[in-house]
């Protein structure tokens, strides 16, 4: 029986490394919800989009059209603005430094969680980001929440920045992702929490592989 599988918690966890491996593994389809929130961010900074101005926002969120298409030679899932592949661009610092802020208005989050649960239809989801298990399907059959020490995970998001071109000291790094966790803990609308059936994994000091497995066990359950 296939399952959803929501995978939430602090930036730079692993999460998405995490939750692609496991769905490679079961078969299952990957969703990467928090690159949708970096498309909008990505769309509004393009477009100047004042945050105070409600109206402006739900235009702008009519006219952004996102969808994610599988490249096989790389064999990861890419996200599309537009028919624009943003992708890469949206890793950056750039959209990572707005990135919380835009995801604390309400009807962003209306229209993101409309499509997550429209792309949850059929089953066999592995999604990760911050409320997958508590607001996108609280019904989701696993629930993991993942947590690691601050300064490994700067050091692994560095190391990503790093390969991408971009050279950023560790206490920015470390700042960006203390921030996104305070904007993304503290917000009123789908506050980061975790689920309180989750299953909580600290991937401080556990190898990938092991972490990975450990979830897959845990899906076949
Ligand atoms: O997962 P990722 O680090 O790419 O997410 C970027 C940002 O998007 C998070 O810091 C958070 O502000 C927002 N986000 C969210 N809800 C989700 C996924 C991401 O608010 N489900």
């Amino acid at each position: 029986k296939k399952i959803i599988i929501a995978i939430d918690g602090y930036s730079g966890c692993g999460k998405s490394t995490t939750a692609k491996a496991v769905a490679k593994g079961l078969q299952y389809t990957y969703l990467d919800s928090g690159a949708m929130y970096r498309a909008v961010t990505l769309y509004f900074l393009r477009n100047n989009t004042d945050l105070a101005n409600s109206e402006e926002i739900i235009n702008n969120l009519k006219d952004i059209k996102i969808t994610f298409h599988f490249n096989e030679a790389k064999g990861i899932q890419e996200i599309f603005m537009n028919g624009e592949n943003i992708e890469a661009e949206i890793r950056g610092m750039t959209v990572s430094s707005h990135v919380s802020e835009v995801s604390t208005v309400a009807d962003v989050r209306t229209a993101m969680v409309d499509i997550q649960q429209r792309m949850g239809n059929d089953k066999g989801i592995v999604m990760d980001g911050r409320d997958i298990g508590t607001v996108v399907f609280p019904e989701a059959e696993l629930k993991i929440f993942m947590t690691a020490d601050t300064t490994i995970r700067a050091e692994r998001r560095q190391k990503e920045l790093l390969e991408r071109g971009e050279r950023i000291s560790l206490d920015i790094v470390k700042e960006n992702l203390e921030s996104r966790d305070a904007i993304d803990s503290g917000r009123a609308v789908s506050p980061l929490k975790k689920a309180l059936d989750a299953i909580e994994i600290d991937t401080s000091y556990l190898e990938f592989k092991d972490q990975v497995s450990k979830i897959i066990e845990l899906a076949k359950e």
